[in-house]
């Protein structure tokens, strides 16, 4: 009996059903970390504080359906926003699949486990700093929030195309920081996220 070829293997970003997109997220955190971006130059530095709706110890936002009365400028992830963002993380299994390549061994949906995502050393999971805390968030640029991390093994090799036609674009909601993140120079970027 021929094996069922999972979801993101089969349909396209765009034709994924709203359950389906929302399972995407392996809940790394690493979009809800602020950014900044240079005004002149258009050049993106990542940082390690965390929007302050961020649980840092779960690396899942604390409202997420509420968010945007709390973070207005929380971005609505789509198909159309992925393609297009320069500040999701090498990681972030949209990114993945926009690029056409496939899941990691350690994302929930491959590994039936949330906790891979924490072990592999993809998440945010004691390296984000809080907002409150942070003060000037130039202090705290980082590199690893646009790395892969040496835990997590080799990225993942290319899906064999082309994929199954699906449905046309689809509304959806995903959160995200920081792409609307460019602001004056040296301000931080809501992350997209996570
Ligand atoms: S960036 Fe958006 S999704 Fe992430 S913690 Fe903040 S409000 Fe929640
Ligand atoms: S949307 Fe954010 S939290 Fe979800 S996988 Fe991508 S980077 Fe990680």
């Amino acid at each position: 009996m021929p094996v069922p070829v999972p979801f993101w293997r089969a349909k396209t970003l765009a034709a994924m059903t709203r359950a389906e997109w929302e399972s995407l997220c392996d809940g790394c955190g690493r979009c809800c970390l602020h950014k900044l971006r240079d005004e002149e130059t258009d050049a993106l530095a990542f940082t390690e504080v965390a929007c302050r709706l961020l649980d840092i110890a779960s690396c899942r936002c604390a409202d997420y359906e509420r968010r945007r009365r709390w973070v207005p400028d929380c971005v609505k992830l789509t198909p159309r926003r992925v393609a297009a963002a320069d500040w999701l993380p090498p990681t972030c299994a949209y990114r993945l699949l926009a690029e056409g390549k496939d899941l990691p061994w350690w994302h929930p949906l491959v590994s039936g486990d949330p906790e891979t995502v924490h072990r592999a050393g993809v998440s945010v999971r004691g390296r984000a700093v809080r907002e409150r805390d942070a003060g000037a968030f130039e202090d705290h640029v980082a590199a690893w929030p646009g790395r892969w991390p040496r835990r997590a093994g080799p990225p993942p090799p290319a899906l064999p195309r082309p994929r199954a036609a699906g449905a046309g674009p689809r509304t959806v909601v995903r959160r995200v920081p920081a792409a609307a993140a460019a602001r004056a120079p040296g301000r931080g970027a809501r992350n997209g996220t996570a």
